[in-house]
């Protein structure tokens, strides 16, 4: 949908106060909480009622961010969250444009016949479902176009939490501006959002600056003894049992970021983490340059995302999951070995 377009019909929805519930994806992270509670604080400021409401928990160190501990967690409190679905007018979803990144929420927001507006940065969005479409894929975040958004809309709507939340998100999902940064847009928004948010030394230390000692300790293990470097493939894969995650007394979020860490050897083209949970195995796929993990998540493993960054899921043992990852190389080797 055109930008223009956009800001047309936004205007239009949110000229008279109503009822939303703004909603991210499974395994909420920092850009899906940060969007989330700057575009609800918008909402809020413009006068309308507004739920935040996640398929599941998000990890701690994103607790702290302004207004988190209003989030409403689907699978913690269900009948509460349908009920408000059931309420609403409107519905806004953040960081995520495939139904099934919803979780258990999928059942229950296909059933709902309430307007949509869809604010993402992920490859490929079905715009059909909604009134209204915010999406690119050349930004840093969703956080970045909600910043964008509510720019447009007069920085007097800026105020230190917004900004808080919205520069979290950026960070976060640019892995402190590391990647995904497509031009200076991103620059110009954050030195709006520093100049009403509290501090950015303070906001990095809150998000990066949290481990327990064994969350550290769990990194130290994976990369000195888990990892695996596939030299005729370009790449490292490392993987985390319940068993290895259960001896450092994991909690979630602990193995946020440890996928990076093999991409940091200049030979190493991509990065998979495998990590067991609840019964499903997950993947974290990390490239450099123009290998696409998006496409391999898509095609093999039940999921999408960035170029550069996605994930997914299977359901069989960490034998299994491993065995199809390596089996899978080959077919992608001149890809993986290009550049
Ligand atoms: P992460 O590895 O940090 O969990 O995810 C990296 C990126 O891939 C994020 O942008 C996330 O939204 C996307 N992603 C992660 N898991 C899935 C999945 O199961 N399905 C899809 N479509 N995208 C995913
Ligand atoms: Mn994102």
């Amino acid at each position: 949908m055109e930008r223009e377009r956009f800001y047309q019909l936004l205007g239009k929805a949110l000229d008279t106060p109503k009822r939303w519930v703004v909603i991210s994806h499974l395994n909420p992270d920092g850009d899906a909480i940060g969007s989330s509670l700057a575009f609800s604080q918008f909402l809020q400021k413009l006068g309308h009622e507004v739920s935040v409401m996640v398929p599941n928990a998000f990890p701690g160190f994103l607790a702290w961010m302004p207004g988190a501990d209003g989030i409403l967690l689907y699978d913690k409190d269900t009948p509460r969250c349908q009920q408000l679905l059931a309420e609403a007018d409107w519905l806004a979803l953040l960081d995520f444009n495939s139904p099934s990144r919803a979780g258990a929420m999928q059942d229950t927001l296909n059933q709902l016949n309430i307007n949509r507006i869809l604010i993402d940065h992920h490859r490929d969005p079905d715009e059909s479902p909604y009134y209204c479409v915010r999406s690119e894929t050349e930004v840093s975040s969703t956080s970045e176009l909600v910043a964008e958004i509510i720019l447009q809309a007069g920085e007097s709507y800026l105020d230190e939490s917004i900004a808080t939340n919205a520069l979290v998100g950026i960070v976060t999902d640019t892995g402190s501006f590391s990647h995904s940064v497509f031009g200076p847009q991103v620059f110009s928004i954050c030195a709006k959002l520093i100049e009403h948010a509290a501090s950015y030394n303070q906001i990095h230390q809150l998000v990066y600056d949290t481990f327990s000692e064994d969350r550290l300790r769990l990194l130290g293990f994976a990369i000195g003894h888990k990892m695996e470097v596939l030299d005729d493939y370009s790449t490292a894969i490392i993987s985390l049992d319940k068993r290895e995650l259960e001896s450092f007394h994991y909690q979630i979020g602990d193995t946020e970021g440890i996928v990076n860490y093999p991409l940091s050897m200049k030979k190493i083209k991509m990065a998979v983490l495998v990590t067991e949970r609840q019964g499903v195995i997950r993947f974290s796929f990390r490239s450099k340059g123009s290998f696409s993990v998006h496409a391999l998540a898509q095609a093999h493993f039940n999921g999408g995302g960035h170029v550069n960054a996605a994930g997914g899921t299977l359901n069989c043992s960490m034998e299994e999951a491993l065995e199809k990852l390596h089996r899978l190389l080959p077919e992608y080797q001149a890809l993986l070995n290009q550049g």
